[in-house]
């Protein structure tokens, strides 16, 4: 097998500490924060060039945008896109417009225009991509991954990790199952001219016709539409695309020039775990779903920043591997929950009337405040609890976008995360903790907060005196600095303290057996 050259120079098998298939939305993401971490990452992607074949994905969650937001590139999607202050669950509208974040909406921007913003946001890091390579395989030992490529070359890395879509060779080659339901309903999905004024909008079972351009109208349209059969032997042309729209409208308004025909179905399947060895899975590699809610490449995205810090950490040797075992425990649950709502979803959009008298209960439901938050922020993504025990309401949960003043001016504290680095956010009495053990990895700030702290669902919450803040922007430890649950949060999840504080004068932490 031959080798790709090093970065040096020199005939070696290139070494990379992570190496990434795929540059979708999940692989993009992901290379961003090891980047950001000062991580030596490389992605691996089939396609060529880094346009898209159609458009895909319709928008982003406010969640998404959040973690965007936490690395200081949202704006570059919002000045892409337009905001629309609800978001759909089997096709009811939820109006988001009073929760407690500063992107209390959907924006909605195509999937082509997402990866292109994230492919620069990875360049200006320095991320190298090996365009028109795949990975066919590889083999991991104790020290590392040999990462079989097309072409017949290969390289050598600490972590292989599979953003490798809904078809994942990486999942295939570990191993890994991948239970779930086979699909029951398949879906045409198309961009096309059309010589007449096709009828706007969604169809009860659902689907419908939209322009691709959604600000400006007009062809050329997207067309998505429920197929008779769930099996095809072949890929969609033209003349099914007619068929269909004829069998649903009546006519097929003069369809042609397709820029794009595919399928898509409800089969729903996640891997039974997001790692193996120095193999993890993240975004379609690990859980796929039908589009309903329109979530997949947001959790993919998010995955990609649960996994990111906890990779980076783990290559950097502040931390043991066994910190990778919380990305599955924490992420699987996220998927599973995605799953189950898409196929309620799916169900609850069945064209007969005993599931359409199901829609309009649902409907009425849904009208009501308390159900509406809570479906609405599922679907947004705002609700996600990662389960790290009794505590805090905000413990698991994430850390909101406070206005903060500091000694420094004011800021905000997504702007404390733009570096990937966790924060101990003190906003009562400062002192009473010695963060030097820490310091190298973890940033001491004091603040203060004149507003109140309210949680999405949950509603208002009691200020906690201070609180760690992990890169993803998930609260790890909330309360006292005098708590002793500190230190070990600290030692948790960033590392064992520097060995030089131990037993220093300056170090308040009496409690060593974490350590
Ligand atoms: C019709 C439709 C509508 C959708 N609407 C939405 C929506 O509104 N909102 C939403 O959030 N999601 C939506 N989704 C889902 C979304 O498109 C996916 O969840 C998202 O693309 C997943 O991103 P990913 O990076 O994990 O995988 P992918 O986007 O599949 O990217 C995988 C990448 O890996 C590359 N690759 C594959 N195999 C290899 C290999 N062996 N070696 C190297 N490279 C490889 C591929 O070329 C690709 O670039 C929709 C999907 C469909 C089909």
């Amino acid at each position: 097998m031959g080798v790709l050259p090093s970065a040096d120079g020199s005939s070696g098998t290139a070494e990379h500490a992570v190496v990434i298939a795929g540059g979708g939305p999940t692989g993009l993401m992901l290379a961003g924060e090891l980047a950001l971490a000062g991580i030596d990452v490389v992605i691996v992607e089939r396609r060529t060039s880094p346009d898209l074949d159609g458009s895909r994905a319709g928008g982003l969650h406010s969640r998404t945008i959040e973690v965007l937001d936490q690395r200081g590139i949202a704006d570059r999607f919002l000045s892409a896109g337009q905001v629309h202050p609800s978001v759909g669950f089997a096709q009811i509208r939820l109006d988001i417009s009073d929760f407690p974040t500063r992107h209390n909406y959907l924006l909605a921007l195509w999937q082509s225009h997402i990866e292109c913003i994230l492919g620069d946001w990875v360049a200006e890091l320095g991320v190298p991509i090996l365009r028109g390579c795949e990975v066919v395989g590889f083999a991991q030992d104790d020290g590392g991954v040999d990462v079989e490529l097309s072409g017949d070359t290969s390289l050598r890395a600490e972590y292989l990790v599979g953003c490798d879509g809904g078809r994942s060779v990486v999942r295939r080659t570990a191993g890994i199952g991948f239970p779930g339901l086979d699909p029951s309903t398949s879906w045409m999905i198309a961009e096309v001219e059309m010589d007449d004024e096709p009828e706007i909008g969604m169809r009860p079972e659902g689907g419908g016709i939209g322009p691709v351009d959604r600000a400006d109208g007009g062809g050329p349209y997207r067309v998505v539409l429920k197929e008779r059969q769930v099996q095809h032997a072949r890929e969609p042309k033209l003349r099914d695309l007619s068929d269909a729209l004829a069998i649903a409208y009546g006519t097929d308004f003069g369809v042609h020039s397709p820029t794009w025909i595919s399928r898509f179905t409800d089969m729903t399947r996640q891997v039974a775990s997001y790692r193996r060895g120095r193999v993890l899975l993240a975004g379609d590699a690990a859980h796929v779903h039908p589009p309903q809610g329109g979530q997949g490449l947001n959790i993919g995205v998010q995955d990609a920043v649960n996994l990111g810090w906890k990779l980076a950490q783990v290559v950097g040797e502040t931390s043991p591997e066994s910190l990778l075992d919380s990305y599955h425990a924490e992420r699987h649950p996220v998927g599973a929950r995605v799953l189950h709502n898409t196929m309620a979803q799916v169900a609850l959009s069945i064209p007969d009337d005993r599931h359409r008298a199901l829609h309009d209960t649902m409907t009425e439901l849904l009208s009501m405040d308390e159900p509406r938050r809570r479906i609405a922020a599922m679907i947004s993504g705002l609700d996600v609890h990662y389960d790290l025990g009794e505590g805090h309401p905000l413990l698991g949960r994430r850390m909101p976008d406070l206005d903060l003043h500091t000694a420094d001016g004011s800021t905000r504290v997504f702007t404390l995360l733009h570096d990937t680095r966790p924060v101990l956010l003190t906003l009562g009495q400062p002192g009473g903790f010695d963060i030097s053990p820490w310091a190298d990895r973890v940033r001491s700030v004091d603040a203060e907060h004149d507003g109140v702290w309210e949680l999405p669902v949950l509603g208002e919450i009691a200020a906690p005196p201070a609180v760690l803040i992990r890169p993803d922007g998930h609260v790890a430890w909330a309360g006292d600095l005098t708590d002793p649950e500190l230190p070990r949060a600290l030692t948790t999840w960033f590392g064992a303290a520097t060995p030089a504080y131990l037993g220093t004068p300056g170090h308040t932490d009496g409690d060593q057996s974490c350590l």
